[in-house]
């Protein structure tokens, strides 16, 4: 394990031109923004224009070939994604799949466990079960047999229940029935007045910046945008007229 740099700055997130790829595709072109401690900052794009891949870049799934990521203020461009979420950081729902041969309530149990010890099972797992009452229906059934959508609200009810100090949320309510989206973003709601940190990749771009303090628009890979999210303006429309409209 590499030894980690000590914090220079406040930010939770920061990225300063950084530049990213796969072999020798390029897909992120000197993208610099942060995200302030308690801050719900919404990355908006057109397919393809690099949101997830800076969700990969933040969490280190793939190491930027230029530019610095610094959680925290320490930097982890190079770091392992396991380094990253010792510093609070959950990429979700990558990186919080669910074990399929154990039961849904095995599967919140561990994971509570883990989190806030024996004693704080009982909460998280009400509240678990509040937030998703399906999964509170199915508490006995494997988790290699619930439905996709099912599987999902089992991986955010561990992250939602639990929040991390950033949550790097990409496309949470992919799969989930509307109803059950407005449960998730009710959710991340309190997730942020917790004083949680949130970077929101979402293609349902109302809801995102309904949330959010701040948002930054991708475009192929570069930083279109970047600021109050009121403040998207003409620049909304054309990202909501795209085909992740709302
Ligand atoms: P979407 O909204 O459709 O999910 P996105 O904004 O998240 O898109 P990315 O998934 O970051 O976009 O992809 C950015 C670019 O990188 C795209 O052109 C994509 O085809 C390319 N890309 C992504 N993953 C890979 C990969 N593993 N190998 C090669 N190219 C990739």
């Amino acid at each position: 394990m590499s030894a980690l740099a000590e914090p220079t700055s406040q930010s939770i997130l920061e990225l300063r031109d950084v530049d990213a790829g796969y072999g020798p595709f390029r897909a992120l072109f000197g993208v610099s923004f942060n995200v302030a401690e308690g801050e719900v900052v919404a990355l908006l794009g057109a397919n393809g224009s690099g949101k997830t891949t800076v969700a990969r870049v933040c969490s280190g799934l793939l190491h930027p070939t230029a530019g610095t990521v610094t959680v925290g203020g320490i930097d982890v461009s190079r770091a392992k994604t396991y380094e990253i979420a010792r510093q609070g950081v959950t990429h979700a729902p990558e990186g919080r799949s669910v074990f399929a041969s154990l039961t849904v309530e095995e599967n919140l149990t561990l994971s509570f466990r883990a989190e806030l010890g024996k004693r704080g099972v009982p909460d998280a797992l009400a509240k678990a079960f509040e937030l998703f009452p399906r999964l509170g229906e199915r508490r006995g059934q494997l988790a290699g047999t619930l439905s996709g959508g099912e599987q999902r609200m089992l991986s955010l009810a561990r992250v939602l229940v639990t929040p991390p100090r950033l949550l790097i949320a990409d496309e949470l309510s992919l799969g989930l029935a509307p109803i059950v989206v407005d449960e998730v973003y009710r959710t991340l709601a309190d997730v942020r007045a917790a004083g949680a940190s949130v970077l929101l990749i979402e293609q349902y771009v109302h809801r995102a910046l309904g949330l959010s303090d701040r948002a930054v628009l991708l475009d192929k890979g570069q930083v279109a945008f970047d600021g109050p999210s009121d403040q998207l303006g003409d620049l909304a429309e054309q990202v909501i007229a795209g085909p992740g409209a709302d």
